[in-house]
């Protein structure tokens, strides 16, 4: 890009977004808190929500003069929606196994626990003793 005051070219970087979404707010920061209120506000990068998010950046370090190109960003909170749609699917996924592996124990667990019955009446057979008496 070129610098409209000296008309060099700028070198081109970006502004990280780390925490929350870089933005350009209309007037004075005066009384600037965090609050909005009507303020006019400018999205200059993404949300960083799983990762960060950057605003294009460009410097002319003749004019010390940072120029943002602003961009169209399609919300991110879409895209946060599908990610947690594919998380949630993981996890019911993981869930799913997680429960077969048990349902499979437990019946393995009776399975063992009906043989050591068997074994018992078997013995009680051979001492001559009740064969249902465990
Ligand atoms: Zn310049």
């Amino acid at each position: 890009m070129e610098c409209p005051y000296c008309k060099k070219e700028m070198r081109e970087g970006f502004i990280p977004a780390t925490q929350y979404r870089v933005r350009w707010i209309a007037g004075s920061p005066k009384g600037y808190w965090g609050n909005l209120d009507d303020r006019e506000q400018v999205w200059l990068s993404e949300l960083p929500l799983l990762t960060y998010k950057t605003a294009e950046a460009f410097y002319c370090p003749d004019c010390k003069t940072v120029i943002i190109p602003v961009k169209e960003f399609q919300d991110n909170f879409d895209k946060l929606g599908d990610k947690v749609d594919e998380i949630g699917k993981k996890f019911a996924g993981a869930f799913d196994r997680f429960t077969a592996s048990r349902e499979e124990k437990d019946a393995r667990r009776e399975a063992e626990k009906r043989e050591r019955e068997l074994e018992k009446r078997q013995e009680n057979i051979k001492k001559g003793k009740d064969p249902w008496e465990l």
